[in-house]
């Protein structure tokens, strides 16, 4: 069965990372697209499987998004002739001596990966990643003094007018053409967001001292500056949460008419939607992500998921006919650091639009926007009880987790510890749902929209640093364009601006943690040990704080480990095939199977490809767009169950048997 949805298509060509909603990331940006726009005449869809059980065709949805209406006769032309295209007879980009030329990277634990990312390499030569670069370093100088939004700014830039060469903010413009342009600052306000010096646990609708009587700091991933103390939660807080939330369920949620309960959900979505830039500067400052993507994707994005579930709180029976849909009791909800607000969001509207009530744990690099949403919750008048947050460490989320009065478990994170968590509660009865890591394929097909498919794949991998479980992180590309592919993602890998994530022109921010980071760093180091050829573009990075270089690996095996395992950082591996069989026997060819995305003008190689990918999400012609109405989720080591949609709501009732 397939229905359709119209969405708008808007924010996924024009900026140097695409928006995941409509309208969004771009709202900045001048007018000069690095690479040429171009429309097009095949709609990118979104096809998720509703169904995790293996082999299942399950019901499939699609979310077309509005094509651009390139004139058809221009996908058809060859590469070269496509709108933006020059042979610009660049020399080898993998020329020795040049920054992209490939090289070791030093050490791998976090002290030398730090090192490694914050030194300036003498082989760096001026290069077109220079206004990302330029941007950092002004970043960085104006951090303190914060001034007003900037302007585009136009001056010569003697580095590449001087030796005849076309900086690729030029690219885009005809021969001789070329208007040498930077990005002047333009930083976020903090005024926006007053945080406490420390916070407490959000239990029985008030904040309390943890009775562990232990507190930890939170800190900005880009300044290694601390943020506010939050308390570090122990067994006897977990004990206290838990039983806070069955009262409420107890006495009041549970037996609240779902129309009742709809009304706080809408409340909170407002609530959402009016902090909204409070929210956005919270998640910037304790995540390390740009500010455009918190304020374009995250905080509207959770909001919408709340206006979602709120629809369907009072239509339960109507979305499972015949059946009496009653909630599960308590929700354990543990979410991770990539998507702060987002996850809790995924969490806690479907829990509580079904009747349950919820603990929720955030990770501990990220408690703020959780702490602050449970102002929102006080805000909103929500009954004491429905809503608990603790911060704490893992154990904690353990702790959480087996507590013989918690019904469900809903689980985002790695997969080492989602396992753990399915052994600790197999035969408990408790209901369960993982939503793990992730190793997707992003397959393009000569016949694609090449502009677009830059802007998928540079989305795909390079939005949120790449901290994303259903992350494009391995490119297929077909064998007859892998060439001039790579070379133009390498082009445009060089114009992506990385460093001060509450700067609205900074593309990649910081990593989030220095664990994840020397991860990462590490990752990177086993791929070049593996014989993978590196290219990272000559970003000069901010002296202080986790970054990465937005890096790409080609001559990558399909058994080298950056082809296999999940890095959750800004790498992207370059394979290549031949037959659509041989794209999909390696794009199945993983532990994993959460998304993947193909690039083809065909509908009826998208449907071909669909049918045979083993992946919960599957994205053709777009990536990484989200919508609370699809359902979301995983096969294979990715978990199972599903998020968002109706499936979403399935997750948190009580169907009755054989359902
Ligand atoms: P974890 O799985 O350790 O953390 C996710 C959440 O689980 C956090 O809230 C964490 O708390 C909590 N947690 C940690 N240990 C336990 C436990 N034993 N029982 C219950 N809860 C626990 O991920 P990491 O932060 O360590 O990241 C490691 C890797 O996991 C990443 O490199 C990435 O590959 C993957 N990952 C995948 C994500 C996804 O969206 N699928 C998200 C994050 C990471 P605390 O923060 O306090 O440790």
């Amino acid at each position: 069965m397939l229905s359709r949805r119209v969405v708008s298509a808007s924010g996924t060509t024009q900026g140097p990372l695409s928006a995941a909603v409509p309208g969004g990331l771009n709202a900045t940006r001048p007018s000069v697209a690095p690479l040429a726009t171009m429309n097009r005449s095949t709609p990118p869809a979104a096809v998720t499987r509703a169904s995790d059980a293996a082999g299942s065709s399950g019901s499939v949805s699609q979310t077309w998004s509005g094509g651009i209406g390139l004139p058809a006769q221009a996908l058809r032309r060859p590469a070269a002739q496509l709108p933006g295209f020059r042979d610009r007879g660049r020399p080898d980009a993998r020329t020795p001596g040049r920054p992209d030329a490939q090289r070791r990277i030093p050490g791998s634990s976090a002290a030398s990966a730090r090192r490694h990312v914050t030194q300036r390499s003498p082989a760096v030569s001026p290069g077109p990643c220079q206004p990302g670069c330029t941007l950092s370093r002004m970043a960085e100088r104006t951090r303190a003094k914060r001034p007003a939004a900037g302007a585009l700014t136009t001056r010569p830039r003697s580095d590449t007018v001087g030796r005849g060469t076309a900086s690729p903010s030029s690219w885009a413009l005809g021969e001789g053409q070329a208007t040498p342009w930077e990005y002047a600052p333009a930083p976020e306000s903090r005024d926006v967001l007053t945080l406490q010096a420390r916070y407490g646990l959000f239990i029985g609708g008030k904040e309390v001292a943890p009775r562990s009587g232990q507190w930890f700091t939170t800190l900005d991933p880009a300044t290694e500056e601390p943020l506010a103390e939050v308390a570090k939660a122990g067994p006897e807080d977990v004990e206290q949460a838990v039983t806070a939330a069955r009262r409420a369920f107890r006495r009041d949620w549970g037996r609240l008419p779902g129309r009742e309960r709809a009304k706080y959900l809408f409340r909170i979505a407002r609530i959402l939607q009016e902090r909204s830039r409070e929210f956005a500067v919270a998640e910037t400052l304790d995540n390390g992500k740009p500010i455009k993507e918190t304020r374009d994707v995250d905080v509207p994005l959770a909001a919408a998921h709340f206006w979602y579930y709120a629809g369907w709180a009072d239509k339960l029976e109507y979305a499972f006919p015949g059946r009496s849909p009653r909630p599960l009791g308590v929700a354990a909800q543990i979410i991770p650091w990539n998507f702060p607000l987002l996850m809790l969001a995924w969490k806690i509207a479907p829990a509580l639009a079904a009747g349950n009530t919820v603990v929720l744990k955030p990770a501990s690099s990220t408690p703020l926007s959780a702490m602050l949403f449970a102002d929102v919750c006080r805000q909103a008048d929500l009954p004491p009880g429905v809503v608990n947050i603790i911060t704490g460490p893992g154990e904690i989320g353990m702790a959480l987790v087996t507590h013989p009065d918690v019904d469900k478990v809903a689980f985002t994170g790695s997969t080492a510890v989602g396992k753990a968590i399915g052994r600790a509660i197999a035969g408990t009865g408790k209901a369960l749902t993982l939503e793990l890591g992730g190793k997707a394929a992003n397959i393009v097909f000569d016949d694609a929209p090449l502009d677009q498919a830059i802007e998928g794949v540079v989305n795909g991998i390079f939005f949120n640093q790449g901290e994303v479980c259903c992350a494009g992180s391995r490119l297929l590309v077909q064998e007859s364009i892998a060439d001039l592919f790579t070379e133009r993602l390498k082009d445009r890998l060089s114009t992506l601006r990385v460093g001060d994530p509450m700067d609205k022109n900074t593309d990649v921010g910081a990593i989030n943690n220095p664990a994840q980071l020397a991860k990462i760093n590490e990752l990177i180091q086993v791929g070049v040990d593996e014989g993978a050829e590196l290219y990272q573009p000559a970003c000069e990075l901010p002296s202080r704080g986790w970054f990465v270089r937005p890096t790409l690996f080609t001559n990558v095996s399909q058994s080298s480990r950056i082809a296999q395992e999940e890095i959750f950082g800004p790498v992207l591996s370059v394979l290549t095939f031949r037959t659509p069989d041989e794209a999909i026997e390696k794009a199945n060819n993983t532990p994993y199977g959460l998304s993947a995305g193909v690039w083809t003008e065909k509908g009826s190689r998208i449907l071909m490809m669909t049918k045979r990918l083993r992946a919960g999400v599957i994205w053709a012609n777009t990536f990484n767009r989200f919508d609370p109405t699809s359902p979301f989720g995983g096969y294979k080591e990715s978990g199972f169950g599903r998020e968002g949609g109706v499936h979403g709501m399935h997750a948190y009732l009580d169907l009755g048997e054989g359902f």
